[in-house]
């Protein structure tokens, strides 16, 4: 007789999941890193009523994650029973879940942490003698005891995610992981400008802010005066008799950013991502930035529990608007306004910077020489542009606009001559992938000998003190001056740090920079990069950069303009964690922080030069953020219109 037959596993029988099994599962929704252990926790404590929130992370989070706050404690028996699932303080029947006004509810954020880590809680409530410690690990409770300590919480998270070793492998680099985390509490304690937050990484300080009184100041005490300076402060708006408010910060639209990192978005305090809230704020935006630019904002959204379902995700960070198109309007007209009212009146552009002495020596051609000659050959009558008013067409991302919705009008209408057919006018682009510039793939054709026509364009002269208009072989030009020169700028400085060879120049006074805990971050892991770019940086107390030298070229404004664009690019590299990308990141930043502006009137001979230089790069068709640099009216096309083929 062979051995009983075993029932297959697949016709099982349905059971009832363990409790520890259940709460692992939930931690797959709830845990999804470290950053989400430090949301939970900090929630808590926020709904605890807490005013002194401290975050200690030892490892980005993977050894240690503690907090500590001075809210209301927990008796003893809710220590313990906070850690079976589905217990909560905030909920009671299914009533109350339409108005929710606590950050949690779904009471599974402990249990689930604890299944997957290593927990230690110590708390004590106002009503008792004595404190309680729990200990469990990996779901499992190893203590319950009583303990002395101060009214509060105190949750410690250790070896997150030891028993679950195919989530630890997902975990990113320590410094991701802290970067989320930075970013999280930064985004709180923009929140509750009333508390203080404390976040420490190995002991170092993070951040550090103490209550203050307006959202205002709590803004001043992360980002500094310079950030401040370039936001508008919404007036409180309200609308249906004060059952909606909103109140924050946007930024003018000469503020652009390339990701989404700088939108704090808060709906009765919490901390969300709303597809329907980040649409408005483009729509406030619309014809005032670029469709892939995103502005600064922090708004603060106010209203009745019950205008919200927070229910939908379990990590709560999506919520549902049950008048949905009316908040999306209402923010929109709002955010509009205030862009409206904050527009400035234009004026005469700023003094141009004083261009840096160029620093060749005779017969040393040292790359960053080249670079300054360069410069040096672009220095134009300074007196005549900064006397006289002038219409000014706004530079692209640097120069403040003076009425921001000009630029895009006029890049929505491409220049047509009268009488020409539209398709006769086509952004010249390459056919070779354009490995430099992270070029599109399938662009327009146009290659070989439109390259090759460049070399002898004849300048015909200057519109707009922005655009050459040239003749060639084979039809009409008209090149972006401040593009084409982007460029040029571009591939010399990437062949510089290539080689090395990077020229600095050395400041006499330091700048010094303040930074908010995440570029801080960023600093940290991208130092080197700066370094071989040629800034000479170094940290300067806490939360501040003192730079001493930096790449010839850059005026004072523009330096410190590109160490944070580098350092925001840093910030979307994260996800793609490219040496490379950064690489280019930082020289296309460097490149269009010192090629020559529009608005500039040019010598013929300066032009001359600049379509020299142009035609001797490797992809001159289009600059490092993939613009396009020229349009040409082909002379057959011109023929046609005229019916002369
Ligand atoms: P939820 O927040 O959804 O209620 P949690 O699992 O996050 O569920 O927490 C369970 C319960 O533990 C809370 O309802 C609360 O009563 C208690 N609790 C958790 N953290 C704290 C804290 N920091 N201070 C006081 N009570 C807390
Ligand atoms: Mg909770």
């Amino acid at each position: 007789m062979g051995p009983p037959a075993r029932p297959s596993p697949f016709i099982g029988r349905i059971r009832i999941l363990s409790d520890n099994v259940a709460n692992k599962i939930a931690a797959g929704e709830v845990v999804e890193r470290p950053a989400s252990v430090v949301k939970e926790l900090l929630e808590n404590s926020l709904d605890a009523g807490a005013t002194d929130l401290r975050i200690a992370i030892e490892a980005g989070g993977r050894r240690l994650l503690r907090i500590a706050d001075n809210g209301c404690g927990m008796v003893r028996d809710d220590a313990l029973l906070a850690f079976e699932r589905h217990a909560t303080s905030k909920l009671s029947n299914v009533d109350e879940l339409e108005s929710i006004a606590t950050l949690g509810f779904r009471g599974e954020a402990l249990p689930s942490i604890a299944s997957v880590s290593r927990l230690l809680l110590e708390t004590r409530s106002a009503s008792e003698a004595t404190g309680t410690r729990v200990e469990i690990a990996g779901g499992k409770l190893l203590a319950c005891e009583e303990t002395a300590f101060p009214q509060g919480t105190t949750i410690t998270v250790r070896d997150l995610f030891f028993n679950v070793p195919a989530r630890k492998k997902f975990l990113r680099t320590e410094q991701t992981e802290l970067a989320h985390i930075a970013s999280l509490v930064t985004h709180y304690s923009l929140a509750h400008p009333g508390k203080s937050f404390e976040l420490t990484h190995s002991g170092k300080e993070l951040l550090r802010v103490d209550p203050v009184a307006t959202p205002r100041e709590r803004v001043f005490q992360i980002f500094g005066a310079a950030v401040l300076d370039e936001l508008i402060e919404l007036p409180v708006h309200t609308a249906q008799q004060g059952r909606f408010q909103l109140s924050g910060f946007i930024s003018r639209p000469q503020i652009q950013k390339s990701n989404r990192n700088s939108l704090f978005l808060f709906v009765n305090r919490r901390l969300i991502r709303d597809r329907l809230l980040l649409h408005a704020i483009s729509a406030a935006y619309h014809n005032l930035m670029p469709p892939a630019a995103y502005p600064f904002a922090l708004l603060q959204i106010d209203c009745d529990p019950g205008e919200v379902d927070v229910n939908v995700h379990p990590s709560k960070t999506e919520i549902r608007f049950r008048a949905g198109s009316f908040v999306h309007d209402f923010v929109r007209d709002a955010l509009r306004e205030s862009l409206i009212a904050a527009r400035p009146v234009p004026a005469a552009p700023p003094p141009v910077s004083p261009l840096p002495e160029p620093v060749a020596q005779p017969g040393a051609r040292l790359p960053y020489s080249e670079f300054s000659q360069q410069l040096e050959n672009f220095t134009f009558d300074q007196a005549s542009a900064a006397a006289e008013p002038r219409n000014v067409l706004p530079d692209p991302i640097l120069q403040p606009p003076p009425a921001p919705p000009r630029r895009f009008d006029f890049h929505a209408a491409p220049p047509i001559p009268v009488g020409l057919p539209e398709p006769a006018v086509e952004p010249l682009r390459l056919k070779v992938p354009d490995t430099h510039a992270g070029f599109p793939d399938g662009a327009l054709i146009d290659a070989p000998q439109s390259m090759a026509s460049l070399t002898d364009l004849r300048v015909l002269g200057q519109i707009h003190d922005s655009f050459i208009v040239a003749a060639g072989r084979d039809g009409l030009w008209i090149i972006d001056q401040h593009v084409a020169h982007e460029r040029i700028l571009f591939e010399q400085v990437l062949r510089q740090q290539q080689r090395g060879q990077v020229e600095q120049q050395r400041l006499l006074l330091p700048i010094v920079l303040p930074l908010t805990p995440a570029q801080q971050i960023e600093y940290e892991r991208i130092a080197g990069d700066l370094e071989s770019a040629g800034f000479e940086t170094e940290p300067f107390g806490n939360r501040t950069i003192a730079v001493k030298a930096a790449p010839a070229g850059l005026s004072p404004a523009d330096l410190e303009r590109a160490v944070y664009e580098i350092l925001e690019i840093a910030e979307t590299e994260l996800r793609k964690v490219s040496v490379d990308d950064l690489r280019r990141g930082i020289a296309a930043s460097l490149a269009c922080r010192a090629a020559i502006k529009i608005n500039t009137p040019l010598e013929p001979s300066k032009m001359d030069w600049l379509l020299r230089e142009l035609a001797r790069t490797q992809y001159p068709m289009s600059c490092p953020h993939g613009r396009p640099v020229a349009l040409r009216y082909a002379t057959r096309d011109i023929l046609k219109s005229f019916h002369r083929i």
